[in-house]
């Protein structure tokens, strides 16, 4: 999911709507924005794109507040319906609360049966629904200090447990929080004076927003109209970053630590021509758009030349998340095409940013092979992914992931390619360290959790 927020800015909801269209790619199938008056929240949420899920009318309503957050939805918990688009807003005698998440809570179904059992009543089927409740559930009566309030929030993060980048919103306070893995992106911004925070930079560039640095694991700040104020809701840390943000979510223009997602992919793809420097090839390809880069390094690596072999329709949305086999494939179709003259009588290396469960890297070869491409050579510049990710990304279940039952060399065969090359963990890690990661998740690669998953776990999967 995608999150935006501002605070003290005449223009706040429209700059909310503005940076949350740089933001859809991190999700699209719901968006909303809640803003608050000083006094009460109002909010307007819809399914779909930014574009279709919003309508002016609904905008033009939030235009004179001066506070405001914004969520891109991406479904990776809770189905796909209009009351699980973010961000939630609740009203209550006690004051109005809105909250954005992103990310996944691994303990939320626990958390949420013991609620129930106290009287608790969920309107979603979100996981994210559970921190409103433990944090209506800490409030006592009467006036809430600034202090008071920072304290019944810290509370209630430590009762959480998973991967998360949270907006909580009070009329009168924006405090965001990072889980204490960091496993989410989250980013300070100033625009005009007013503080805002992101999921990626490429928000702060798109309204003008200046980049102040990158919120870290057990974090949790609060802006009010008083100002900033910086604090941890835990010291016990652990980062680990999510190693796909780099690989494939976040836009190549958005930065961490002040290098850009395209440069790391640069450098990815430099790593694998590494491990494919016996493969002999006249030409290399990137799958546009989120392999390009990793396709640019591996050309400069190389020495080979990169040509611009396979178009992509730009007008098809995410094939990934298209649901059921036959429509992937079907949207994999619309959305690549090779370039005969550029790949006939060639013997190609495509670069793929990753393969999950082989739709798109199958079409590929096939459709390369099929415009007169002599050889195809497929390089990705992952390690084989093989795990489903708990924390937030949408690889839910180990039957979908063809790396889970099968090795390499089974998957070349299947996918028809002539070799096929990953890149080491060893080697994108090395890739990480040297951009000042200070610690990367690598489960779906290696299996190796940094958050206990115990409680995540579906039955049927155990
Ligand atoms: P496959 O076609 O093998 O199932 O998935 C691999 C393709 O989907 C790659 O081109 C990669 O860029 C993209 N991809 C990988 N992971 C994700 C993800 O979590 N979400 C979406 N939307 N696309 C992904
Ligand atoms: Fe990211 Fe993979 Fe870790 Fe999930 S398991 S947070 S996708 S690195
Ligand atoms: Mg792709």
């Amino acid at each position: 999911c995608g999150l935006f927020g501002i605070w003290g800015h005449p223009e706040a909801s429209e700059l909310t709507y503005i940076a949350m269209h740089s933001l859809q790619h991190r999700g699209q199938q719901g968006a909303g924005i809640v803003s608050s008056s000083g006094d009460y929240l109002f909010g307007a949420r819809g399914m779909g794109l930014l574009t279709e899920a919003l309508s002016k009318e609904q905008l033009d309503s939030l235009k004179p507040f001066p506070h405001a957050i914004g969520h891109t939805r991406y479904a990776s918990s809770g189905g796909s319906e209009l009351s699980n688009v973010q961000p939630f807003l609740f009203k209550s005698h006690k004051g109005d609360l809105a909250l954005a998440h992103n990310g996944n809570l691994v303990n939320a179904m626990n958390l949420r049966r013991a609620l129930e059992d106290q009287g608790a009543i969920f309107q979603t089927t979100s996981d994210s629904e559970v921190l409103a409740h433990l944090l209506r559930r800490e409030r006592g009566g009467g006036e809430e200090s600034f202090e008071g309030r920072k304290k019944r929030i810290k509370k209630v993060l430590k009762q959480v447990k998973g991967a998360f980048a949270f907006m909580i919103m009070h009329q009168d306070s924006l405090t965001v929080a990072l889980d204490d893995h960091g496993v989410r992106p989250l980013m300070l911004g100033k625009k005009d004076g007013s503080y805002c925070v992101a999921s990626e930079t490429c928000a702060f560039t798109a309204i003008g927003a200046e980049y102040i640095r990158d919120i870290e694991a057990g974090e949790m700040i609060t802006i009010t109209d008083e100002g900033i104020d910086f604090d941890h809701y835990t010291d016990t840390t652990s980062p680990h970053m999510c190693s796909m943000e780099y690989i494939y979510f976040a836009r190549a223009d958005s930065e961490f630590r002040r290098t850009s997602t395209y440069r790391i992919r640069k450098e990815l793809g430099r790593s694998l021509a590494e491990e494919m420097q016996g493969i002999d090839a006249d030409i290399v390809i990137g799958v546009p758009d989120s392999s390009l880069a990793a396709a640019h390094g591996f050309s400069e690596a190389s020495g080979i030349k990169q040509e611009q072999g396979l178009l992509k329709n730009r007008y098809v949305g995410r094939t990934f998340i298209t649901p059921g086999q036959e429509a992937r494939e079907r949207a994999v179709r619309m959305k690549l095409s090779p370039v005969r003259d550029i790949v006939e009588g060639r013997r190609v290396i495509v670069i793929d940013d990753s393969i999950v469960r082989g739709t798109t890297s199958r079409f590929i070869v096939k459709a390369l092979k099929k415009a007169g491409a002599k050889e195809v050579h497929m390089g990705v510049s992952s390690p084989p992914l093989k795990n489903p990710c708990y924390y937030g990304i949408d690889v839910s279940t180990h039957a979908e992931i063809i790396a889970s039952t099968k090795s390499p060399e089974e998957i070349r065969d299947e996918i028809g390619a002539d070799s096929l090359t990953y890149l080491s963990v060893d080697k994108m890690h090395d890739v990480y360290h040297s951009f000042g990661s200070k610690g990367q998740c690598d489960a779906c690669f290696t299996g190796n959790y940094p958050i206990d998953i115990e409680e995540a776990i579906l039955p049927q999967e155990k």
